[in-house]
């Protein structure tokens, strides 16, 4: 028996999906040439689809969990259920008006004549914030819209903003924050649970390995007390002699967020010789 994973064929999400499964011990082919692919060492089979398509595929169980963007996700309004998020892919939906324009506050939007890809984000926004506005639905090119006459705003994918830019338009709003998660179907069975438990489980230490590092410093002994007061580790750090009397070294694991800081107070506190290492997979 194979679990079903559908993930999107060629894009902005390819890569990275392709990338987590490897990373996961699991060896899938490019989808590049393919509609579908199977493991070598996982019961696990590879559907490269339309990223549109996979909230479907994935309610109808025909693919049994899924990689998918938020804004698809929530767009497509499917009865499916998000099992992780996995910190790619990330990018916002914004409504975006003509440059120089005065935008002061959402009351701007009513009556207004909004251009975009998201229907049914868009609405719940407007809805959500009790403002009326007519909404015109593109599939793409969204961000022309205004300077044609078919709109006075859009609500558009946006990630760096440029694209925005270059067509006369700046961002006066985040709508939605997105990144790619992990979906499933509601009907799993016993057996495809389990399998999605496993690669669940991969998943996180591939994740939490990302967000760590190991670092491994030397340190004269009596600064040892103040380093290991500032250090974490899974449990408390290692600390070992070193062959010159008097010195010791200490291994750690450090997040990134609090990374620089860190380092920062290790090397005040009288460590010397800071190493950092990637951590390949962080199992708690
Ligand atoms: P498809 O052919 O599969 O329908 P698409 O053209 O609709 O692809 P892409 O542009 O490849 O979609 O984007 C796929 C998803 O990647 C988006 O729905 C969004 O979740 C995410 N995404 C979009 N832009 C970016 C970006 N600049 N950086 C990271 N992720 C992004
Ligand atoms: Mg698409």
């Amino acid at each position: 028996m194979n679990l079903k994973v559908a993930i999107q064929k060629s894009g902005r999400l390819h890569e990275d999906s392709v990338a987590l499964l490897n990373d996961c011990g699991i060896a899938v082919k490019n989808g590049h040439n393919h509609l579908k692919s199977v493991a070598d060492n996982f019961p696990l089979e590879v559907y490269f689809l339309r990223d549109d398509d996979i909230p479907q595929y994935v309610e109808d169980n025909v693919a049994h969990i899924g990689i998918v963007g938020e804004n698809v996700l929530f767009e497509k309004g499917k009865s499916i259920d998000v099992v992780e998020q996995l910190g790619f892919g990330k990018c916002r939906i914004s409504v975006a008006v003509k440059k120089g324009e005065r935008y002061d506050g959402m009351q701007y939007l009513n009556g207004k004549r909004i251009a975009t890809s998201y229907p049914v984000i868009t609405q719940k926004f407007l809805d959500d914030n009790k403002i009326s506005a007519e909404i015109h639905e593109i599939s793409g090119s969204v961000e022309l819209a205004p300077s044609i006459g078919l709109a006075d705003a859009v609500c558009d994918l946006v990630s760096s903003g440029s694209t925005l830019f270059m067509n006369g338009l700046q961002e006066v709003q985040t709508i939605l924050k997105s990144q790619a998660v992990l979906v499933k179907s509601k009907q799993l069975d016993p057996g495809q649970q389990q399998l999605l438990d496993q690669l669940l489980f991969r998943i996180r230490a591939v994740k939490k390995a990302k967000n760590n590092k190991y670092v491994l410093m030397n340190a004269p002994n009596d600064a040892l007390d103040k380093i290991i007061a500032l250090l974490p580790g899974m449990k408390s750090p290692t600390v070992l002699p070193l062959a010159e009397t008097g010195w010791s070294s200490v291994h750690s694991v450090l997040s990134e967020d609090e990374f620089w800081e860190k380092i920062e107070a290790l090397k005040n506190a009288g460590a010397q010789g800071i190493l950092v290492v990637p951590i390949e997979k962080m199992i708690i």
